[in-house]
């Protein structure tokens, strides 16, 4: 039996089999690539589901993250410490916005957004009552809230019944979304590239709609920056494309590049009138290692300059992706910004094309059943690319 097969078989002894794994087993990371535990050699194209956004191995991250384990782990948040201002003062220089809440997941992030929005609509009008209104075919996490905002009915129906007071209306279509607004609604919430629902950016037109809606109506928008946001699209968020700004925004991912952490961030107006002391708290959430990951991963960025790399290679990326798009009758487009691309296929299945990428050591993913999703690391270069695309065509 190979090592890789022990692994496999011991993990699903005593693994509840809530995911469809492959059949590798990862031991190291270096730059763009990984390691199975058999030596061999995989080009990430994946980066942990848009996490890794600093490539394995970076020096000064590890460095930082080591330095704060032999510090002080955790202190739980009923104490200050320098990693959580530090790292909270990144957030907001970055952002723009006014107040942030770490939390340990994306899910927790969008949990946190929709207290934040109702506690703002109750302190308005006092009643609660109030509605989000959410996108179909979205994607914002697995815990009941998150889930209830969550536009698939594969993933929700089984956990009926959900969170109250959500309706959907569909992405990019504003008269679906006028139709589902009342004076109940206290949010919209979107992402501002829709990431697991098959790469879809906000039209400029929808995206500035909705925001003109939001301010008319004394509703928030809470944009979805998780998967989009840290530099992924060539911008330090997706939003910054749109000259369009959240009242809350939401990250995870790459925000902590691996340590598990998220936030959500709140402008001047949601901070002043939402979630006060007592109304919502996490053990863990932003506790000093957490938060010297946040700070090494925006450090790491300004220094290397990841997203000006990414604005500058993204034609390059875009370019040859279109080509493939060109060569192939089963790829019938590429959808996406930056660093963010999918590619849709017809008559095949996805997930197959992925399997076997794999098994050609290049590692992507898929988004729904007909879209292969590429989010590398951000540091790839025009090399990388080049390889990436040999790979594939090689299992195309
Ligand atoms: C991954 C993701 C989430 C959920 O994040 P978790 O850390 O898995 O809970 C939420 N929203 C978007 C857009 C995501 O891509």
């Amino acid at each position: 039996m190979t090592n890789t097969q022990q692994i496999m078989d011991e993990t699903e002894q005593y693994v509840l089999h809530t995911y469809n794994r492959f059949p590798v087993a990862f031991e190291r990371g270096e730059g763009v690539r990984l390691y199975d535990v058999e030596g061999k050699e995989y080009l990430d194209f994946g980066a942990g589901i848009a996490v890794f956004a600093l490539g394995y191995g970076n020096r000064a991250y590890n460095d930082a993250l080591k330095a704060q384990i032999d510090r002080l782990v955790h202190t739980s948040n009923l104490f200050y410490h320098t990693p959580l201002r530090d790292a909270a003062r990144k957030v907001i220089g970055h952002t723009g916005m006014s107040k942030v809440f770490f939390t340990n997941s994306g899910a927790e992030a969008i949990e946190g957004a929709i207290k934040a929005a109702r506690k703002y609509a109750f302190l308005k009008d006092g009643s609660n009552d109030h509605e989000i209104i959410a996108m179909n075919q979205s994607f914002h996490g697995r815990t009941i809230g998150a889930l209830s905002v969550t536009g698939n009915p594969h993933y929700q129906d089984p956990f009926r019944p959900l969170m109250g007071g959500v309706k959907f209306a569909n992405f990019n279509d504003f008269d679906s979304v006028m139709a589902q607004v009342s004076d109940k609604t206290c949010a919209i919430l979107l992402e501002t590239v829709q990431g697991e629902g098959g790469i879809y950016p906000a039209d400029p037109e929808f995206l500035k709609a909705v925001r003109r809606l939001c301010d008319e109506r004394g509703i928030l928008l809470i944009l979805d920056e998780i998967q989009c946001g840290m530099g992924r699209t060539g911008a330090w968020f997706a939003c910054d494309h749109y000259g369009v700004r959240p009242d809350i925004m939401t990250l995870a991912k790459a925000l902590g590049c691996g340590i598990p952490v998220g936030a959500f961030v709140l402008n001047e107006k949601a901070a002043a009138m939402s979630l006060a002391a007592g109304d919502h708290g996490t053990t863990y959430g932003g506790n000093p290692l957490a938060c010297a990951a946040v700070s090494a991963v925006f450090d790491q960025f300004d220094r290397e300059k990841i997203v000006e790399h990414v604005q500058e290679l993204t034609p390059c990326l875009e370019e040859k992706l279109d080509a493939l798009v060109e060569k192939y009758d089963f790829l019938t487009q590429r959808r996406g910004m930056g660093f963010m691309q999918g590619l849709v296929v017809e008559g095949r299945q996805a997930g197959e094309i992925v399997k076997a990428a794999i098994g050609n050591g290049l590692v992507i993913l898929s988004a729904g059943s007909n879209v292969l999703r590429l989010v590398p690391p951000l540091i790839i270069t025009e090399d990388d690319i080049d390889e990436m695309i040999q790979k594939l065509e090689e299992v195309l």
